[in-house]
């Protein structure tokens, strides 16, 4: 998939207007519209990169993990705590092919890592 054609793309270029929890030069963080958890938030690369093994710089690995710190710490939920998941291919579930990460909390996750969290 091309750049032109990523929906993650739009949205981290602002080609989808959106509102950003969290953005600095490398990525963005916003809801998920579809929601799995009280906290659902995505962490996206504003660069893209199809997965998380698709030769993503270290500087932009460690400013996703900076988002997922700064939303977790805003949202409430860096005591309780939270997932982090990357689904990758179609096995793994992954619907959009741009590196995100997905920011669960707000609620007690089951521990199997299963099917509906
Ligand atoms: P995945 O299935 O792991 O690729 O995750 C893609 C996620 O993107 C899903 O949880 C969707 O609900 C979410 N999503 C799709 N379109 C949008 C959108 N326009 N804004 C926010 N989240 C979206």
């Amino acid at each position: 998939m091309s750049d032109s054609d990523c929906l993650f793309c739009k949205i981290a270029n602002g080609e989808i207007p959106t509102d950003f929890l969290y953005e600095d030069d490398l990525v963005v963080a916003f809801r998920d519209i579809n929601p799995l958890t009280p906290t659902h938030v995505l962490v996206v690369p504003k660069k893209h990169y199809d997965n998380i093994c698709d030769n993503v710089p270290a500087e932009t690995l460690a400013a996703i993990a900076h988002a997922v710190d700064v939303v977790t710490k805003a949202e409430g939920i860096d005591k309780t705590g939270y997932r982090c998941v990357t689904n990758t291919g179609d096995d793994g579930g992954q619907s959009v092919h741009h590196l995100h990460v997905h920011v669960l909390g707000g609620r007690k996750l089951r521990g199997d890592m299963g099917e509906g969290m």
